[in-house]
């Protein structure tokens, strides 16, 4: 209970719109946030609680750094009904400006009592990097600041084939960040690690393609990620609609599913197996992302 007692919800609502992720479709595609004096009032609110130590365990929604940032077009009209905000690329009418959450971050600090504010929500990193003007200074707030130890992020794979059936950004995005976090740690001569979280046996992943990802890992990431989770269909999610019909629904093309419990956890040993860290020998496959949506 501490964890949710000491955090705070800022705002509600997701625009990633991850294929295998079902937060969009109970919260929607709207960010909406709190007012700043009201998420104020509660972190003073928590200093007065006995049992507070001094640290919000979390500030954050579904994706900590979408508070405040949203297209003008959802308020009278809704959100598109045939275009992603996200997805395949970052839409030009979402105005990514960070300058609210780092003015936010920063009067957080400022509370009496408080002496942490850590962020565990997930970050987008796609969104940080679309931020020219800002997103640069966001990070170095929460390197400097927000994570302890490690920042955790969703690339879930690297093979672009199986990041189009996730509705995920690439790998290129990935390095980038990658360089931008550990630069700004070397420069703040700061000790922290970024953690991957991934899939395994998503619908069109196959064992070349965890292969694939493990090579990648092992060469571009120099480590071999323990945060792996089999996918799971889950009510309501494209995924669970790829995984039951074997077809992909943007396309109507078939797809291939990994549905036997073997399968499924063979393809999370490729990536899992600590006994060797060798890349394992694997052909690249450099295949052209899908622009249908
Ligand atoms: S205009 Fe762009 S950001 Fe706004 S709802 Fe449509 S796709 Fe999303």
């Amino acid at each position: 209970m501490d964890t949710i007692r000491f955090s705070i919800a800022t705002h509600r609502g997701c625009y990633g719109e991850c294929n295998f992720c079902a937060i969009t479709v109970h919260q929607g595609r709207k960010i909406i946030w709190r007012g700043r004096a009201s998420i104020l009032n509660e972190a003073r609110a928590l200093t007065e609680h006995p049992r507070f130590k001094g640290i919000i365990q979390d500030v954050g929604g579904p994706t900590a750094n979408m508070y405040g940032i949203d297209c003008a077009r959802k308020e009278k009209q809704g959100s598109c009904p045939d275009k992603r905000c996200l997805f395949p690329k970052i839409c030009s009418r979402l105005t990514v400006n960070h300058e609210r959450q780092i003015s936010l971050l920063k009067a957080l600090r400022a509370v009496s009592g408080v002496k942490k504010v850590i962020i565990a929500s997930g970050i987008r990193h796609d969104l940080i990097l679309a931020d020219k003007k800002h997103g640069a200074e966001y990070l170095k707030q929460v390197v400097r600041h927000h994570v302890s130890g490690q920042m955790k992020i969703a690339p879930e794979h690297s093979e672009p084939h199986v990041l189009d059936k996730m509705g995920k950004s690439g790998r290129e995005e990935l390095i980038t960040f990658r360089d931008l976090f550990f630069d700004l740690t070397k420069r703040g001569k700061q000790n922290l690690f970024l953690t991957y979280y991934l899939i395994a046996a998503h619908p069109g992943c196959t064992d070349d393609d965890m292969a694939r990802l493990r090579s990648f890992a092992l060469r571009d990431l120099q480590l071999l990620p323990e945060q792996i989770q089999i996918f799971t269909p889950t009510p309501s999610t494209w995924s669970t609609l790829i995984y039951w019909t074997e077809r992909d629904p943007f396309t109507g093309k078939a797809c291939f599913v990994e549905k036997t419990r073997q399968g499924r956890e063979r393809q999370k040993n490729i990536l899992a197996d600590r006994r060797t860290k060798k890349p394992p020998t694997v052909r690249w496959k450099t295949k052209k992302r899908n622009s249908h949506r």
